[in-house]
């Protein structure tokens, strides 16, 4: 158990425990390989279940809503100070909850009700915070939607244009869940300025290969807003984090507290505070070169073994495998399979996937977990042979077993940090 204050749970409510010790040995003999997923530090671990938990802190460093505020105001104060370092900008706000509140607070705090936001299309990368039918934000606002060229699965600058004329946006939003290529920023930044709109990065995936120096920074192409999850390729806690331009600060401050949210997490804000500290070390650009080495070994291996790759490879941390093509099976058999041997990933939709969402065509699987256990290219190799293995052999039980059991083994290797 990763925390002493969590043996008390083992005969205050076992039933908790239980769930507890099971999900630390998933973690443990298992490798995550969703891209979205990470292991945090032990000292964030830590200050997730410390005494911040306790405290309300409603409002910013020095206009506070309630007293005692002398810890609080040191570890937000610093919280933002690092950001703005680590990703070049000017202003930073710590506090939404995770990232899609974020987003939120970012619409409501910088466009009116019913203005025209142009985004990428969920079902081509996009995110569900990005104006899918089914969120709330695609009620509130206008969203219109690019997707990605049908040739080659990349973003077509000329349609975004294209499109950008024709629907005169307040807000050009970019960035993706499920996209294996880097961003042409400087071609945003010129399609928004030619219809006089805002430019936004939703850099949530993939922000810790931007603060490791390994992705263009979009603060070095004139972006405006960038929003990040806090939890994936950062390796922090659940939450999420707004940067700007000092133009727009005041404006998402307000946007964030009073106006979407109360009291803010002071125990997360810490361990974001931890988290960017630890971005600013030569060993966090280290990691995340390993992880972009780590994802192009894997998608050299799946090309070497004829699996289809949506867009032919990756750029970041991520691909996104037609297993539809290249196995007969679609996605949520895929997932299942590839679970039952201790390999985490998740089903996919793919651009203009023909199949129901809860059945897609593809999965989707990235390296910045397994890369902050330590694993490199040859693990990399090795757990895409398995995979490609048991896809092509879906009910071959005896095959399963044995590869679970090397999984395991190469696991044992590798020990997930604050654990063991
Ligand atoms: C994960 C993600 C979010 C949402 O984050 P939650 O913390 O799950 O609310 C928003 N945008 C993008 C691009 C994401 O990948």
């Amino acid at each position: 158990m990763q925390h002493p204050y969590l043996d008390l749970l083992e005969s205050t409510d076992p039933q908790i425990h239980a769930a507890l010790t099971g999900e630390e040995n998933r973690q443990r003999l298992g490798i995550e390989l969703i891209p979205s997923e990470n292991y945090t530090y032990p000292e964030v671990l830590g200050t997730l279940g410390s005494v911040f938990t306790n405290k309300y802190a409603e409002g910013y460093p020095g206009r506070r809503y309630y007293g005692g505020q002398q810890f609080t105001d040191v570890i937000e104060t610093i919280a933002r100070e690092r950001a703005c370092q680590v990703f070049r900008c000017e202003h930073a706000n710590v506090q939404p909850l995770s990232g899609s509140p974020m987003n939120q607070a970012v619409y409501l705090g910088l466009l009116e009700p019913g203005d025209t936001i142009l985004a990428m299309d969920l079902s081509h990368g996009g995110h569900l915070t990005h104006g899918a039918p089914v969120s709330h934000m695609g009620r509130i606002f206008n969203f219109v939607r690019y997707k990605t060229n049908p040739v080659d699965g990349s973003i077509d600058y000329d349609e975004v244009l294209e499109i950008a004329r024709k629907t005169q946006p307040k807000l050009v939003l970019c960035g993706y869940t499920s996209y294996p290529r880097d961003i042409d920023y400087d071609a945003f930044k010129r399609i928004a300025d030619e219809v006089g709109a805002m430019t936004m990065v939703d850099a949530s995936h993939f922000a810790g290969l931007v603060a490791g120096g390994v992705l263009e920074n979009p603060f070095d192409h004139g972006f405006d807003v960038m929003t990040t999850t806090s939890h994936k390729s950062l390796r922090g806690p659940r939450g999420g984090m707004i940067l700007c331009r000092k133009e727009f600060a005041a404006r998402i401050d307000k946007s964030v507290f009073p106006g979407l949210q109360g009291g803010p997490h002071m125990n997360v804000i810490a361990g974001i505070a931890i988290t960017m500290g630890k971005c600013l070390t030569p060993e966090f650009g280290d990691y995340a070169k390993q992880v972009l080495l780590n994802a192009r070994a894997m998608a050299e291996t799946f090309l070497t073994e004829g699996v289809s790759l949506v867009t032919g490879g990756t750029d970041n941390h991520m691909i996104v495998a037609n297993t539809q093509d290249s196995f007969g099976l679609d996605g949520r058999v895929a997932e299942e399979l590839l679970d039952a041997i201790g390999i985490t990933v998740n089903k996919q939709i793919i651009p203009d996937d023909t199949n129901p969402p809860l059945r897609p065509s593809g999965i989707r699987i990235g390296t910045p977990a397994a890369t902050t256990r330590g694993m490199k290219e040859e693990h990399m190799r090795t757990l895409a042979g398995w995979m490609v293995k048991t896809l092509r052999n879906p009910s071959d039980s005896v095959l399963h077993a044995s590869i679970k059991s090397d999984v395991e083994a190469l696991c044992r290797q590798f020990p997930v940090p604050g654990l063991d």
